[in-house]
């Protein structure tokens, strides 16, 4: 086995503290809601739970259950043909427990779930309407699949009431079929963003590529630009980092200024905001962001 590269001092995150944290934790407890923020240990969940100047706190909600049908080679969701059929009752405790929380901003996302024949657009449209209906004021962004390009699926989501449509290239193009399950495609990735601006300009879109795999800075570069092309709003860069030893090696970990550099690229492209970051996820305190570039 090839050695494995060391983790740079950048990377050694302290434990979230913070009273809104805490409080919000507690309140979690009984609200049975299953937050990426908490199951994948993120570590930046004191800043995004917290909320920030705008006092706008953020937090990732999984619905559609915990096992994907796909397997991408960065990822350690667990993996299944055939996962056990949605709860029907989700989009209405979801909402309810959501508003409980007092939440500013929710990211709704799932696994891929490619055996449902709407790979589960409706389930998540139906999640927004009754996140709205409990209260208007919660901004819901849906962090979704590439639904295998249905366009049909794309325009339910873009249709159903959110306001900012995700979906993650991931990579860039030479790599996709290495990092992504092999449906996953780079030139899909991008229609699905597109399709979903058509069909409602209103929307903001989004999308965030992993740095470190290998890709060179001509190939980020051209990812932006491909990014823009499609009219996505606002893009996030992070540092991937390997969950198992069975997952993608690290190739680089790319320095905090190199990130800083990227910011400042996308700045310079006009995108509506750039999260740059070593730490930085796709939803990294997505409320915050939202709104300073709203007041902007
Ligand atoms: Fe993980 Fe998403 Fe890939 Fe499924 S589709 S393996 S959840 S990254
Ligand atoms: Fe949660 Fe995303 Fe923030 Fe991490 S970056 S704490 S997953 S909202």
């Amino acid at each position: 086995e090839s050695e494995r590269l060391r983790l740079p001092p950048w990377l050694k995150t302290n434990i979230p503290t913070g009273s809104n944290y805490s409080r919000i934790r507690d309140q979690l407890r009984q609200l049975n809601l299953h937050t990426v923020c908490e199951e994948a240990r993120c570590p930046n969940i004191g800043e995004c739970w917290g909320g920030g100047k705008h006092g706008s706190a953020t937090a990732t909600i999984m619905l559609l259950g915990d096992t994907c049908t796909r397997g991408c080679r960065f990822c350690s969701v667990k993996t299944s043909r055939a996962p056990p059929p949605p709860d029907p009752s989700e989009p209405v405790n979801t909402a309810v427990a959501i508003a409980a929380w007092g939440l500013d901003y929710v990211v709704l996302t799932s696994v891929d779930r490619d055996d449902l024949p709407d790979g589960g657009s409706h389930h998540f449209a139906e999640t927004v309407r009754e996140i709205k209906h409990q209260n208007s004021n919660i901004l819901v962004e849906c962090l979704v699949p590439d639904f295998r390009g249905d366009l049909d699926a794309v325009k339910t989501i873009a249709d159903s009431g959110l306001d900012v449509y995700a979906h993650n290239i991931e990579t860039v193009e030479s790599l996709t079929p290495y990092v992504r399950d092999r449906r996953a495609q780079y030139r899909q990735s991008l229609k699905v963003l597109n399709v979903a601006k058509e069909v409602n300009p209103d929307l903001i879109t989004k999308s965030s590529i992993m740095l470190g795999l290998g890709e060179t800075d001509e190939q980020v570069q051209q990812t932006l630009k491909d990014l823009q092309d499609v009219g996505v709003d606002c893009v996030t860069l992070g540092q991937y980092m390997q969950p198992t030893k069975r997952h993608l090696k690290v190739v680089e970990y790319v320095t905090p200024s190199k990130f800083q550099h990227w910011e400042e690229v996308g700045n310079s492209m006009g995108f509506l905001y750039t999260a740059s970051g070593p730490l930085v996820r796709s939803s990294y305190k997505a409320g915050e962001f939202f709104i300073a570039s709203i007041l902007q």
